[in-house]
């Protein structure tokens, strides 16, 4: 439950473009860390930091059990997780960036519910700082979208702690949905749809590591 942001135009796909194509790409292979091995997974808030709350439905749950979700579906494709939390606990923000600069050879996903006053947001977004992350935020939005056939709010780029302070590896902050909003709320209460979410998460990581 950040606060909203402008979206940003998409970035092109195509920076390869002029004269200084062939830098650029030796640039983004001296930094593609798409080898990696371990997801460091960060359900957001915890404890007495609730998150959005409507009623008895509040963010930290819905983070925590989509998160673990994720985590067990990302175990049988052999990857390593990380878990910031695997319990209702407060997690202060710069222990969460620590524990996603704490590993090389890994990605940062923090894992949110969304919020907006009067209730009318709806959909799926994925934020990123760096533009190194901006293509596994691409690759988890679109299998998310799809799993979930939630409304595509597209990625946008943001100044959120957990992605700024991250900087030792791509990190990417998804926010499933919105808990404000009634008939989310209502989906985002069954089992079933916090599955697909999870589902389309882990497809889209699983995607962007094998993508070329
Ligand atoms: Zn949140």
């Amino acid at each position: 439950m950040p606060p909203q942001n402008s979206p940003r135009p998409l970035r092109s796909k195509h920076l390869l473009a002029g004269v200084a194509g062939i830098a650029a790409v030796l640039l983004l292979l001296a930094s593609d860390v798409r080898a990696f091995d371990t997801v460091i997974l960060d359900p957001g808030h915890g404890a007495h930091d609730r998150g959005a709350a409507i009623g008895y439905v509040y963010e930290k749950h819905l983070a925590l059990d989509t998160a673990r979700r994720v985590e067990q579906l990302l175990r049988k494709e052999g990857l390593k997780v990380i878990m910031s939390r695997s319990r209702d606990v407060f997690i202060p923000l710069q222990d969460r960036s620590a524990l996603g600069n704490s590993k090389r050879g890994a990605i940062f996903v923090s894992i949110h519910y969304n919020y907006n006053r009067g209730g009318s947001g709806a959909g799926a977004e994925t934020y990123y700082h760096f533009s190194n992350s901006y293509m596994l935020a691409a690759y988890i939005q679109a299998y998310l979208v799809q799993r979930s056939s939630m409304t595509n709010r597209g990625v946008k780029s943001a100044n959120f702690h957990v992605i700024r302070a991250t900087t030792k590896n791509p990190a990417v902050l998804v926010e499933c949905g919105f808990v404000s909003n009634s008939s989310e709320r209502a989906r985002m209460m069954t089992g079933e749809f916090r599955k697909r979410i999870a589902e389309g998460i882990a497809q889209g990581i699983v995607a962007y590591r094998k993508a070329d």
